[in-house]
């Protein structure tokens, strides 16, 4: 990215891909004096469903440095250890599976689980249930948080359950609090340079809105 070009950045769309993308380039680049703007209709709602992330949202809120002490109690969010799969299989005693995030400490233990399962398939009556030789899925049998000690020698990773609704209205006031531009109105047509670039975007308030870059998170709407 050539920051001496780029001065304005434009995200059409307020949902959670519009503001994630707003508060990330805003953290990245606002020293060169980039600046940031979302546009978001009144009018198209955002999709705003969803309850469960994988372990990059964590990766995402400490590139941030949102503490989970922030942003948890504001959005109802708890731990997620991995996903239950119920029913998954008829065989007697493998009807339900939990697949686990993996941790440091499973690379270990599921050696073990291809020996018993390498057995078992050459016959031999061994329990070789994976969720037997996963840490988060002992964790979650025994409802616990994968919030070990600092002295603990393994990587943990994990996921959480949260309210998107209100992930999404946390991440919109961290990203105006922080200095992002918020614009309410309807993106009705893309003007374009010669070579097919995007120059601006119209809006129904009658105002152009022009940038160097822009990111669609426009979701499923067509305009
Ligand atoms: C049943 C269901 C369950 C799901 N479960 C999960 C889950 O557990 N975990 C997970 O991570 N994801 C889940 N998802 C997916 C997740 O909900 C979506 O990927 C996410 O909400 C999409 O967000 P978005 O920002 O891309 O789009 P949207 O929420 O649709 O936002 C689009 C934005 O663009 C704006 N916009 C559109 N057109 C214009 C225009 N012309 N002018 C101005 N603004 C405009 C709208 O106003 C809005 O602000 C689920 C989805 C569904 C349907």
């Amino acid at each position: 990215m050539n920051d001496s070009k780029i001065k304005n950045i434009v995200i059409l769309g307020g949902g959670t891909a519009g503001w994630m993308a707003a508060n990330l380039l805003h953290k990245k680049w606002q020293h060169l004096g980039i600046q940031v703007t979302v546009v978001e209709s009144p009018d198209i709602g955002i999709i705003g469903v969803g309850e469960g992330s994988t372990p990059l949202l964590k990766v995402f809120f400490d590139s941030l440095d949102i503490e989970e002490s922030e942003w948890m109690p504001a959005c109802n969010a708890t731990y997620k250890n991995g996903i239950s799969f119920v029913d998954w299989s008829t065989v007697a005693g493998y009807e339900s599976y939990f697949h686990p995030f993996p941790t440091s400490l499973d690379f270990a233990t599921f050696g073990f689980l291809y020996k018993y399962s390498t057995l078992r398939r050459q016959g031999l009556d061994l329990l070789a249930h994976p969720n037997r030789f996963s840490l988060l899925a002992n964790l979650t049998e025994k409802r616990l948080a994968p919030l070990p000690a600092e002295s603990f020698p393994f990587h943990f990773q994990y996921g959480y359950h949260f309210d998107s609704v209100l992930i999404g209205k946390f991440l919109r006031e961290r990203a105006k609090e922080k200095g992002v531009n918020h614009i309410e109105a309807t993106v009705e047509s893309v003007e374009q340079h010669d070579n097919g670039d995007i120059k601006s975007l119209k809006l129904n308030t009658g105002e152009e809105l022009s940038a160097d870059f822009f990111v669609d998170c426009s979701g499923f709407a067509q305009f």
